[in-house]
């Protein structure tokens, strides 16, 4: 594997993550062996954006908050110069029909910017906006209903990631761009009326031309490991190997919300890289 890379981390301007200093995550990806670090903090949301103001509070900064975040990354990036590579990212949400609330909070940065990571953690559902990925009864409780099946709910999302890759697209190519825990829908599979499997393989599939157009790759984001009504990657194997075959790039990311997660199940990672890879079977 040409990198040691953990693409996906949070930092102290995640207000349902933890108040460590990065020093001590990126300490701790240099003790694993990472030659890269990517900082990709959750971006701040339009006012109001989920009807709840204590809920919002805790899923983005403020957008006040946005330049010291840059501000702290630039500072840990030259910290560590020499030692491991930190590169300065955002985890931008897809927002359905806001996407230029997006683009004029990206555009200061553009130049500074290093990692894009794009994803979708909210969709459609009862009262407006809500998560995807807070806790299985607020999910059941604004999509279930909503869309009246569990199907129904998987196609909305994944033709929010169509979206997502579509604006992912019109980001500058100066940026690694990729789509974050692209099965994220998946997250609460387990406490929620079962899945189909089939289509959500056919839904992933159908997006791999328009990954290989755009040049975007995966966000390979393996907390759904700790998730208990998960239990895995947010990358399955055999989507891996298909995009190993097609050239699209594979970001290893911890997700990590504290530091003791940074480079959580890499042995994973490298196994399905690697020996998984040939088999698309999985
Ligand atoms: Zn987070
Ligand atoms: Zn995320």
């Amino acid at each position: 594997m040409a990198l040691k890379w953990d693409g996906h981390t949070h930092t102290k301007f995640c207000y349902h993550g933890n108040p460590a200093e990065s020093g001590e995550y990126v300490d701790r990806a240099i003790a694993l062996g990472f030659e890269r670090y990517t900082l990709s903090e959750h971006p701040p949301l339009p006012d109001r954006y989920i009807d709840d103001p204590k809920l919002m509070a805790e899923l983005a900064m403020p957008e006040r908050e946005l330049p010291d975040y840059m501000a702290y990354a630039a500072v840990v990036k030259a910290q560590y110069e020499g030692r491991i590579e930190v590169a300065v990212g955002l985890e931008m949400d897809y927002l359905p029909g806001m996407t230029d609330y997006s683009d004029r909070l990206l555009a200061p940065w553009l130049e500074k910017l290093e990692d894009i990571v794009v994803s979708v953690h909210y969709l459609p559902g009862k009262g407006g906006m809500r998560c995807i990925d807070f806790t299985p009864d607020d999910f059941a409780d604004a999509f279930l209903s909503h869309y009246g099946s569990i199907d129904s709910v998987v196609d909305a999302y994944f033709d929010a990631v169509e979206g997502a890759i579509d604006w992912a697209a019109t980001l500058p190519r100066s940026i690694r761009r990729r789509i974050g825990h692209i099965n994220l829908i998946r997250k609460f599979q387990q406490a929620l009326p079962p899945m189909n499997d089939a289509r959500i393989r056919a839904r992933l599939e159908a997006l791999l031309p328009r990954l290989k157009a755009a040049g975007i790759g995966l966000d390979v984001n393996v907390a759904g490991f700790r998730k208990p009504t998960c239990g895995e990657a947010y990358v399955p194997e055999w989507l891996m190997a298909r995009c190993l075959a097609e050239g699209l790039e594979l970001v290893y990311g911890s997700d990590a919300h504290k530091p003791a997660e940074v480079g959580a199940d890499w042995e994973w990672f490298e196994r399905a890289m690697t020996s998984g890879a040939g088999d698309e079977s999985k």
